[in-house]
């Protein structure tokens, strides 16, 4: 079957909803680490898949998966070892309180799960999310999802907050952070007046979707303070952030001091299954437990919990955390020494391995690259035989976020693509 051929078949099948990250589809047929083929036989470094995190087909998961497939799969309601062992083993990876781990399939259904059990809780139905911000594809979370969900469709309830942006928001310098909280905390002030109080505040903590970015300093550390203060709950929205993806922790709150009352997982958890999580206080899924229950009939099945201890045995085994601030701080140097010669890199934005170009038309005005250039510019870096992807409010940004065992001389790799794809790309001007 030809890759045209295919694609004709996608789109027939598949419809509209369905998009293609370069210009000309992708077909890939192998991954192995870092690496994938194209049915052309071609080789790619993956530096866009955070989902196979500890690197395509591992053999120690590979070899986990098919064993359990082989035995026994079965739903939740009878007993496992598997799932009580990967709960026990994400527990012991968060602070002491948040004490109860209920599985689920994807990130959407666990951001879902836990709004739902925040409103238990608190009896409130609000929820502040960030503005652009990613958490899900249910009903009630895309609702929370600023950044794809039609603006003059948001709900009485939610109150959207400004992304702690310090290249290209309103605020900047040493105060930046108070003055984010500061802005957030009257959104907050607003919906308590307005009659919805926040039950919750999701945050996604390398803020992908509006980024990605690294907040400035007592800004979320402030915010969570006040939402506190007012009664409400704090979801940490680790889907993107967690599982070591930012180097030196294993959780991207970590890395701001904060203790949330939530926190939810997913993409890497099953490297590749769909294995997703929300961890949170006994007494809040006890309060769920007498109202309404949960059951879901697929969320720590034998064989997705037999890969997710597969994934923990990896990135422990092999030292994957390590790996990751040591890598996350080289590719950042490459991309910032990339930036001194391409003028139209605004800022290198994000951390540990999980990085962003912020592009500009013009460095003073700032205006961004829009989301039309940044398909070209994706698509001649896969061409140089390197896969990013695109994110940022105005789709200005590559996104670099590479399986874990990314090392320096991948980040060689990908900085020199990178390097010739823009050089291409001004020369096509
Ligand atoms: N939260 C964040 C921060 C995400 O980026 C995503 C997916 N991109 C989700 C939640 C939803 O996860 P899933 O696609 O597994 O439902």
């Amino acid at each position: 079957m030809n890759d045209e051929m295919l694609l004709r078949r996608r789109e027939t099948v598949l419809g509209p909803c369905y998009f293609h990250f370069f210009e000309r589809p992708l077909h890939l047929v192998r991954g192995e680490g870092v690496w994938l083929w194209d049915s052309s036989g071609r080789r790619y470094l993956d530096c866009y898949n955070n989902v196979p995190s500890v690197g395509h087909c591992h053999p120690t998961d590979v070899e986990a998966l098919s064993n359990q497939a082989a035995t026994l799969n079965i739903n939740t309601r009878y007993l496992h070892e598997n799932i009580i062992r990967l709960g026990e083993r994400l527990v012991a990876k968060l602070p002491p309180a948040l004490d109860t781990c209920m599985f689920v399939c994807t990130g959407s259904e666990a951001n879902d799960l836990a709004v739902q059990m925040a409103r238990r809780f608190t009896g409130r139905q609000g929820c502040v999310v960030t503005e652009g911000a990613y958490h899900g594809n249910t009903h009630l979370v895309l609702q929370l999802s600023p950044g794809s969900y039609p603006q003059n469709d948001r709900p009485d309830w939610l109150g959207v907050i400004e992304a702690p942006d310090s290249y290209r928001g309103r605020f900047r310098g040493d105060n930046a952070g108070s003055q984010y909280a500061e802005e957030a905390s009257r959104v907050i002030d607003t919906m308590i007046q307005k009659g919805h109080p926040p039950a919750a505040m999701l945050v996604d903590s390398i803020w992908d979707a509006p980024g990605p970015l690294r907040a400035p300093d007592h800004y979320l550390d402030t915010l969570c303070e006040k939402m506190k203060s007012v009664g409400g709950l704090v979801i940490a929205d680790e889907v993107q952030s967690g599982y070591c993806r930012l180097g030196d922790h294993w959780w991207g709150f970590e890395h701001y001091g904060v203790e949330p009352d939530f926190v939810t997982m997913g993409k890497p958890m099953g490297d590749g299954h769909p294995l997703a999580a929300v961890i949170t206080r006994r007494q809040i899924a006890d309060v769920f437990a007498k109202e309404t229950g949960y059951f879901n009939t697929f969320g720590g099945n034998p064989v997705s919990t037999a890969a997710g201890n597969a994934g923990l045995d990896v990135i422990d085994g092999e030292g994957l955390l390590t790996t990751v601030g040591d890598s996350g701080r080289y590719l950042t140097e490459k991309l910032k020494a990339l930036a001194e010669r391409h003028s139209c890199i605004g800022a290198v934005t994000g951390r540990g391995l999980f990085q962003g170009l912020d592009l500009v038309k013009d460095p003073e005005t700032k205006a961004p690259f829009s989301s039309h250039a940044l398909k070209r510019i994706a698509t001649l870096i896969a061409e140089e035989g390197v896969l990013v992807g695109t994110s940022g409010l105005h789709g200005q940004t590559i996104k670099l976020r590479p399986p874990l065992p990314f090392k320096r001389q991948h980040a060689d790799i990908a900085s020199d693509a990178v390097d010739r794809a823009l050089t291409r790309y001004s020369a096509e001007r």
